[in-house]
């Protein structure tokens, strides 16, 4: 056996990376989203495919915050909530992730947010700062852990 066999066993034994995935233009939806709601905080609902501890994000089902203080919480009403699984359902998706904003703080979960973290299935919530205009992915395993947000360019495929 020589060095250059050890260094590929070495680089094969990769571990499941949890990510979740999507594409540019879905991203720009949801800056758009934040944007548009200036000094609340936006959320959405991310429907399409789990594989594993991979996130594949087909649609974005865009939500309004009906939260009574929505600067610094959000919360999507239980008829839209209904809505967003309904129309997975048809779709064949399942929702994958939960989006919200962050208008002027950055992209981390308030503790309000690890609160709630844990009632809404074991899917990833991603953050837009909209002070650094950075998106950031978490999801709640023990503790609450950051995850990579994998950016595919244009169309793809289930087959990942
Ligand atoms: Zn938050």
């Amino acid at each position: 056996m020589d060095g250059l066999n050890n260094n590929y066993r070495r680089v094969c034994r990769i571990r499941i990376v949890k990510e979740i995935i999507l594409n540019q233009s879905q991203l720009d939806i949801l800056t758009d989203h934040a944007m548009k709601s200036g000094q609340d905080e936006s959320c959405a609902m991310l429907l399409g495919i789990q594989k594993e501890e991979q996130w594949n994000v087909k649609e974005i089902f865009l939500t309004k915050n009906v939260d009574g203080n929505p600067e610094v919480e959000f919360t999507i009403s239980p008829e839209e909530l209904l809505a967003g699984y309904k129309h997975a359902e048809e779709e064949h998706l399942e929702l994958v992730g939960i989006f919200h904003s962050h208008p002027k703080s950055i992209a981390l979960p308030s503790n309000t947010d690890r609160k709630f973290m844990g009632l809404n299935g074991d899917v990833p919530w991603i953050i837009f700062s909209g002070l650094t205009t950075d998106f950031k992915a978490f999801i709640l395993k023990e503790d609450v852990e950051e995850i990579k947000i994998r950016i595919m360019e244009g169309i793809f495929s289930n087959k990942l």
